[in-house]
């Protein structure tokens, strides 16, 4: 799906992935589970480009379903894996600030939990790796690869959770941090995730801050579907929500 010019956002299992076009080259931003390699492919070729052409890959925050194809691509690829600088040792897994399999069971009561988790189990949700190839980007700026996106931190999902700005197009990739919907919530429209989904849900309520100046008119999220509006509105919606108390 087109989102703006040259911004194109693809579905994996459950989960998000956005290509920018920059001539002949692309930037991925993140890319859903170890089994969503073949849709990232797809998406690739639907564009009428190699995966060679992937120059560099974004990642919001290394959960595996942003993370888990990521690792894939760059072994057979080499693009660059980059994600902020307190978030890469998250992704080499010196810790872990993700939903463990024990977790996972003792929430299987939850509505749509047990078709949702044999889902994300068929896309290697169990399969999680450290990606040690990892790598900080090094500027607060916009970011030296195809699309020149500016990194803004949001932390609170994970502790190193960044959401990607596209100034030129009016677009922000929000991962994690603000999304439109999720296979665990019943609420469609601008939220935070679920609670137990998030490393710190204080923190995670703060990171919306940083999103809401932002001058963008189309919101990609890690789940759900674009957002098309100012991103202030879809901040005051999900925060709305989130006072609302009907958040699991
Ligand atoms: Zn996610």
């Amino acid at each position: 799906m087109q989102v703006a010019d040259d911004v194109f956002s693809f579905a994996g299992t459950d989960v998000n992935f956005v290509l920018w076009r920059d001539r002949s080259e692309l930037t991925l931003v993140d890319s859903g589970y170890p089994g969503d390699l073949d849709a990232v492919e797809a998406a690739v070729h639907s564009l009428h480009r190699r995966l060679e052409d992937v120059r560099a890959i974004l990642i919001t925050h290394a959960h595996i379903d942003h993370l888990g194809a990521a690792i894939r691509l760059h072994e057979r690829v080499g693009a660059p894996l980059l994600l902020g600088s307190t978030e890469v040792a998250h992704a080499r897994r010196d810790y872990l600030e993700q939903l463990t399999p024990l977790r996972l069971t003792a929430n299987l009561w939850r509505p749509g939990m047990i078709a949702w988790t044999s889902r994300i189990v068929r896309a290697g949700a169990m399969h999680d790796a450290p990606a040690p190839a990892a790598q900080a980007f090094d500027t607060d700026g916009p970011l030296d690869v195809p699309g020149r996106p500016v990194p803004v931190a949001t932390p609170g999902h994970t502790s190193g959770h960044t959401a990607y700005q596209l100034p030129s197009v009016g677009v922000v990739i929000t991962g994690d941090a603000l999304v439109t919907g999720h296979p665990l919530s019943r609420h469609v429209g601008p939220q935070l995730l679920p609670r137990f989904f998030n490393h710190d849900e204080h923190r995670t309520l703060s990171a919306l801050d940083a999103l809401e100046g932002l001058d963008a008119d189309c919101v990609v999220p890690g789940h759900g579907a674009v957002h098309r509006g100012p991103v202030r509105d879809a901040v005051d919606r999900a925060r709305a929500h989130a006072a609302s108390g009907h958040r699991p």
